[in-house]
């Protein structure tokens, strides 16, 4: 029986892979080694109750008691803290779902491929902040690495049986997000509940908004580069707002080959939990002659800062990405909790790799997982100066 565990299992992907799971039998046909969830121990219970994990682990310590409470009885362990989600990942398990958002999902990933399995890879910051880390624990455990990002797996997909050295260019799409018709000069303005809302995908509310701002894609744009291992400038973004085409591989023969599909993230999921066969799976047909018409449009830069500061951050490597990821991440929860305006999201971000790179270490290769989790708290730290102190540029 093939075992799994699913860290984020409360979020948008979490929920799309246990309904997958369950839709391929359930605890019928997997067993299921652990279950995580932030904060949401009402949803995470009623989960494990139906999959009957080894363990259920919630990231908030408060959380405990009521967690056991709600488990008493079925004779799941529970456990609670970001320290007991990491050991949650020592359990060894042969497919992971990694769907913790933001930088709190590269310890959990790391730990699960030291068992040689499947990483089904929905956190990109992972490969944000430690890419060369992350791929180099997996080929050191003979483990692999799926991606899940909609984009990746459009890429992975398109590549199967060719050859790396043939590719000129990797081009992912984006929908442009929330504000892509908006006035530029409106953007200011924009409040959250605005930001919050996609115009095609369903997904959790920090990944919705980072699409308005595009720092979801620059994010894409340095995951696309580390996987892949493709240069940088050889990544292209192009908006296309009907988000049919999730990417378009470029091959030296002039050739693209582009993947489609309907918005839903179940497709990538479970093309990454049946790889390397493909099972039906629930998701809508595209109807492309009552689509009509698809198009493209390449990002205005001024729009977008966040894609020149990928640019930036793909150039200077080493620990720019654990930089940029959490400076990007404070400036966000700063945006929700009212602290700044959505335009400003990019200037903090831009300050913080500017305050920085005038320090040692930046371009740093990382070592180690120490060395980036380093950078997080130094970057997060400098973040939130720059906000209390409103002195970003
Ligand atoms: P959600 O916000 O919907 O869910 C995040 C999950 O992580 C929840 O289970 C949440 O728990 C848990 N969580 C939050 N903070 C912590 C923490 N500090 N420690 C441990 N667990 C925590 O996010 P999404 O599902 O939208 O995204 C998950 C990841 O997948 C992100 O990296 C995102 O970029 C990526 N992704 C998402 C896509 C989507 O369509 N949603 C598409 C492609 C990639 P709780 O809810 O219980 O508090």
């Amino acid at each position: 029986m093939r075992s799994v565990s699913i860290f984020g299992a409360t979020g948008s992907i979490g929920e799309s892979t246990m309904d997958l799971l369950l839709r391929q039998g359930g605890a019928e046909t997997y067993r299921f080694v652990a279950l995580t969830g932030g904060r949401n121990l009402a949803r995470l219970a009623e989960m494990a109750r139906a999959v009957r994990p080894e363990i259920a682990v919630v990231a908030d310590a408060g959380c405990l008691p009521e967690l056991r409470e709600r488990l008493a009885g079925t004779g799941i362990a529970t456990a609670a803290g970001p320290q007991a989600v990491a050991e949650a990942a020592d359990r060894p398990a042969d497919w992971v779902m990694s769907a913790i958002v933001g930088a709190a999902g590269l310890v959990p990933g790391m730990r699960a491929l030291a068992h040689g399995g499947t990483l089904a890879l929905a956190n990109k910051e992972s490969l944000v902040t430690a890419g060369p880390l992350l791929l180099e624990q997996a080929r050191r455990h003979g483990a692999r690495i799926l991606p899940v990002d909609s984009e990746h797996s459009a890429v992975f997909q398109a590549l199967v049986g060719e050859d790396m050295a043939t590719v000129e260019r990797i081009t992912i799409t984006a929908s442009g997000g929330a504000f892509r018709d908006w006035p530029a000069e409106r953007l200011a303005a924009a409040t959250v509940a605005e930001a919050s809302t996609h115009p095609n995908w369903d997904m959790g509310q920090r990944i919705t908004i980072d699409s308005a701002s595009m720092f979801n894609k620059a994010l894409e744009v340095i995951e696309a580069r580390e996987f892949f291992d493709i240069a940088p400038d050889r990544i292209e973004v192009l908006i296309h707002p009907e988000s049919v085409i999730h990417a378009i591989v470029g091959f030296c023969d002039g050739g693209m080959i582009a993947h489609l599909g309907a918005p839903d993230m179940r497709h990538a999921i479970g093309y990454a939990l049946n790889w390397p066969d493909r099972a039906h799976l629930p998701v809508a047909r595209l109807d492309l002659a009552a689509a009509g018409r698809l198009s493209f449009r390449a990002p205005d830069p001024v729009r977008y800062p966040a894609l020149g500061l990928a640019r930036a951050v793909m150039e200077t490597r080493g620990l720019a990405g654990a930089a940029f990821n959490a400076a990007k991440e404070v400036a966000l929860d700063a945006f929700i909790a009212g602290e700044v305006g959505f335009t400003d999201m990019a200037r903090v971000v831009e300050a913080v790799l500017g305050e920085l790179s005038g320090r040692e270490g930046l371009g740093n290769p990382a070592r180690d997982l120490d060395m980036v989790l380093d950078m997080d708290q130094q970057a997060r730290r400098v973040a939130r100066t720059a906000i209390d102190g409103r002195n970003w540029s």
